[in-house]
């Protein structure tokens, strides 16, 4: 089994190269933002309190999140393998992945980090406000909270993987197809 964690701070790119990478490798693509995205366009119960966070640009309590990613699992159980986009965002999500996956006997082979500096994340982010109905892309404010709330609760998730052996992290400037190409590299040396 192949099974990847996408890291990056918000804009760095994670959704795009997840996109080619389950194309590629032949992964089941577990974004929660996506699951949370559709849970508030059906207007669940777990949409409607999810958006009164992800509207702040703060993160959704953990516990809802860890039940999303169960329910995943359990889904797609047999899968060739999966790529965490956005989970773990905290070293909480972190510890609760690998316990999750021990449980299931599989563990996570690599995480790769999009390396991307401030101003450019900040800028891709404009941008994307201008073609996507995101409520969270739409305000200079919120994109700033995200990027924050990133660097305060999120970013020492990657002390957790590089405890575990599995940090790696590749340039995220460039075309996509660049990108894309560093981190095939990677993938095809721990795989
Ligand atoms: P981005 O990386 O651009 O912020 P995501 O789609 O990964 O986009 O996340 C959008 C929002 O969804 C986050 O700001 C947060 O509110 C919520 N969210 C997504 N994943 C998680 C998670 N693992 N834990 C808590 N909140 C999450």
């Amino acid at each position: 089994m192949l099974n990847i964690v996408i890291f990056g701070p918000p804009g760095s790119g994670k959704g795009t190269q997840s996109e080619k990478l389950i194309k590629k490798y032949n992964l089941i693509h577990l974004s929660t933002g996506d699951i949370l995205r559709n849970a508030i366009a059906k207007k669940t119960p777990l949409g409607i309190m999810a958006k009164e966070y992800m509207d702040k640009g703060e993160l959704v309590p953990d516990k809802d999140v860890i039940q999303m990613v169960i329910n995943k699992l359990d889904k797609y159980e047999g899968a060739t393998g999966f790529i965490f986009d956005g989970f773990p965002r905290t070293n909480n999500q972190a510890e609760f992945l690998k316990n999750l996956l021990k449980e299931r006997n599989i563990e996570i082979t690599v995480m790769i980090t999009l390396d991307v500096n401030h101003d450019e994340l900040l800028k891709r982010l404009i941008n994307r406000s201008k073609e996507t109905d995101r409520s969270d892309d739409k305000d200079v404010s919120i994109i700033e909270n995200r990027i924050n709330v990133y660097n305060k609760q999120t970013a020492s998730v990657i002390e957790f993987y590089k405890k575990e052996n599995k940090y790696q992290s590749v340039d995220g400037i460039g075309t996509v197809d660049e990108i894309f190409e560093r981190i095939c590299k990677i993938i095809d040396k721990h795989k």
